[in-house]
């Protein structure tokens, strides 16, 4: 194919961005792509894995000749990304660049976003930043759990606004769609909500009842006979807990929200249970199995 983008500079090598520079290596979508993030050792895995081509230590200068930067680092680091990001576009008076995110909550980082990336003396305006969320992952992290098909065939949510550039946009949509993906836009808040019911109360679900089960008496034989069931509950347990506080901080009425209306089918169904009530129990059970049914065949 043609390449689309001369210089790619990916910030955040781990499973995320990873997987992305490795998704358009194999299209050969990209002339080069440079790394940044924290440590070298992860940046220095990323090169040796041959997600990047070079990387740099230091984000500003990371983002000097590119005309796409992608930001794959948590919620939390977003902020100071952002302001070296700024700091570098400005010093290099790079006025091409076009910014995009894959963070997992879009209405804090289009804030920042805005207030970050505010008119500068280089040209760059957040209206260059396009938001993005891709719907995949696995519960690893890091770039050894990055691979090229992470993308192939699975959604990716653009939250741009009405101030967001239209080829900004068009770049940002065709670069998704070369890793494979199904691109859909999508208001920010509304994404927010989405993602807190289908994403994010599962995640704290799965923290919240290993932790639970942890704290029982009987604990190694609890685990020692865990079978399937807990098994395929438990598994995004196993993902990184910075990540996860990050994105519940950065998401935190929208789950709030989910977690009181889980509380208050935990509390039906306790009820139903207490006055063993097995007709209620059915008739829950029953649902649940055909909506599940429904989106899953
Ligand atoms: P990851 O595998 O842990 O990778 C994160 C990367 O960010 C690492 O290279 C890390 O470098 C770097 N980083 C961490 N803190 C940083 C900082 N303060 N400054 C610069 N770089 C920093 O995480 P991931 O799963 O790729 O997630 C990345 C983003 O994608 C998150 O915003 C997450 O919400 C979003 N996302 C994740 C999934 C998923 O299923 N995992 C799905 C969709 C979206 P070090 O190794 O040096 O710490």
């Amino acid at each position: 194919m043609a390449t689309l983008i001369n210089n790619l500079c990916v910030i955040g090598t781990g499973l995320i961005g990873g997987s992305f520079c490795l998704a358009l290596k194999e299209a050969g979508a990209c002339k080069k792509i440079v790394g940044a993030g924290r440590s070298e050792a992860t940046l220095k895995k990323a090169q040796q894995l041959n997600i990047i081509d070079s990387y740099e230590t230091e984000i500003t200068n990371a983002v000097k000749d590119a005309d796409l930067i992608f930001v794959s680092v948590p919620l939390g680091a977003m902020e100071s990304v952002f302001e070296k990001i700024s700091a570098g576009l400005k010093l290099a008076a790079n006025k091409k660049a076009v910014v995009t995110d894959a963070g997992s909550s879009k209405q804090r980082v289009q804030q920042l976003a805005e207030q970050i990336f505010a008119d500068d003396a280089t040209g760059f305006n957040s209206s260059r930043f396009v938001a993005g969320h891709p719907i995949a992952g696995t519960e690893n992290s890091g770039p050894d759990a990055a691979f090229a098909e992470l993308y192939k065939d699975r959604r990716v949510i653009l939250t741009p606004t009405a101030k967001t550039d239209h080829a900004a946009i068009k770049l940002v949509k065709e670069i998704w769609q070369i890793t494979g993906a199904t691109v859909e836009t999508m208001d920010a808040a509304h994404h927010d909500i989405v993602l807190a019911a289908t994403s994010h109360l599962p995640h704290v679900l799965a923290f919240g009842l290993v932790h639970c089960l942890e704290n029982m008496e009987d604990i190694e034989d609890v685990f020692r006979f865990a079978a399937g069931g807990f098994r395929d509950v438990t598994r995004i347990a196993s993902s990184d807990p910075v990540m996860w506080r990050d994105i519940c901080l950065n998401n935190r009425q929208p789950i709030l929200d989910m977690m009181r209306r889980y509380k208050d089918e935990l509390d039906m169904l306790y009820n139903a249970l207490e006055a063993s009530d097995g007709e209620k129990l059915i008739e829950v059970f029953q649902h649940a199995k055909q909506t599940r049914d429904k989106f899953t065949h």
